[in-house]
């Protein structure tokens, strides 16, 4: 089959031929629908030998919806022909977080070698993935494949990071999204559909703003040095009650310190693998009684309620889709800036 690898570091990514993988006991085999195309990609592509943390080649591909194709022995919880969407962050099944769903929160992945496919085990962007466990398949239910592939992670992440701020998004309070591509155009909707706030929404590029308008956005903004205090003057001074950063570079995370709302004890939540830090701490830049939290991806139950919102029609990702052997082109744009929504990879066509 055709699989999309990192095979060395500092290099492009390649189109190779492997062989289709096997079931083991307790696995079960998908052929592949739709894999979208994340920016974490382009940050691991980013990181130096000496700190790389997975072995390679390393077939990339962490948002991935299929058909089940085989199953191993003991497997009974899927059918193969099944509709199913990967629930990606693997944990260890068995621990408190894990049994709560939580699996994205599991403390002891790392050290049982519990990969994430396309974040260290065999990813999504191949005509076939493995999946260690049907826990980790959540049925489509007649969704879209191709829109459905990018909620598991452009969905799911902002939608755990938004839940967690909820409460605060009462009538009358701003919400700020910076950074409007795949995670972010979702969390635009995701924000109209969970609460009543304003929705205001920053980027660089004026047709990423165009897109949030779309979506949702009440007032979009250009991030830039004058953005917080654009934020504080459409806030009658106070600031926003909730910011979400979907870039965490440094000067993002300068205009979300300056524009959450001490009052009411605001959130700035990064969500953005940028290599910003924020400092915490009195004098460190944040006002007093803001939390500051950087979320990792999300839990079943909630990929599950996200899949509900676009059976509903609640929420719907915008997609540009790709084959197999365009993924490289598809990495350089994304790299460039160049995709509206998320890039999404049909590996049968
Ligand atoms: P993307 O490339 O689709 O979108 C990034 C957007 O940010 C683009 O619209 C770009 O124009 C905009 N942008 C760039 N610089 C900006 C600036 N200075 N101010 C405002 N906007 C700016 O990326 P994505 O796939 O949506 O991922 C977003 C980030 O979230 C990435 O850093 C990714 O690694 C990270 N991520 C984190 C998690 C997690 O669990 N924490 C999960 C998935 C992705
Ligand atoms: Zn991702």
């Amino acid at each position: 089959m055709k699989a999309v690898q990192y095979r060395r570091v500092g290099h492009a990514p390649e189109v190779v031929e492997v062989p289709v993988p096997e079931p083991a006991p307790g696995q079960v085999l998908l052929k592949v629908s739709a894999a979208g195309l994340c920016h974490s990609d382009l940050a691991v592509m980013g990181w130096p030998a000496e700190q790389f943390p997975y072995p390679l080649p390393l077939t990339l591909g962490h948002e991935g919806v299929g058909t089940v194709a085989a199953v191993g022995t003991g497997v009974t919880a899927v059918a193969e022909g099944e509709a199913v969407a990967l629930y990606g962050p693997w944990g260890c099944g068995r621990c408190h977080p894990c049994a709560e769903g939580r699996e994205n929160c599991c403390p002891h992945a790392a050290a049982l070698g519990v990969m994430p496919p396309g974040l260290g085990s065999a990813g999504a962007l191949a005509e076939y993935v493995l999946v260690d466990s049907p826990r980790h398949l959540v049925p489509l239910n007649g969704l879209d494949p191709v829109l459905a592939a990018p909620l598991t992670d452009a969905g799911l992440t902002p939608y755990h990071a938004i839940r967690r701020s909820l409460p605060k998004l009462l009538p009358g309070s701003t919400a700020v999204v910076i950074g409007v591509g795949g995670l972010g155009h979702l969390a635009v909707q995701l924000l109209r559909v969970l609460s009543p706030a304003r929705v205001v929404a920053l980027d660089t590029s004026e047709e990423k703003l165009e897109l949030a308008g779309k979506v949702g956005a009440h007032e979009t903004l250009l991030s830039d040095g004058g953005a917080a205090a654009r934020i504080r003057r459409l806030t009658g001074g106070t600031g926003a009650e909730v910011v979400l950063d979907f870039v965490g570079a440094e000067a993002t995370l300068a205009v979300a310190a300056a524009s959450v709302a001490v009052a009411v004890a605001g959130d700035v939540t990064v969500v953005g693998l940028g290599g910003g830090t924020l400092a915490v701490g009195f004098g460190g830049g944040l006002p007093f009684e803001v939390s500051a939290c950087f979320p990792y991806w999300g839990s079943r139950t909630e990929l599950m309620e996200v899949l509900d919102l676009a059976r509903q029609g609640l929420v719907s990702c915008h997609v540009e889709t790709f084959t197999l052997e365009q993924a490289p082109e598809a990495y350089e744009r994304l790299h460039a800036g160049d995709i509206g929504g998320r890039a999404v990879v049909l590996p049968h066509g």
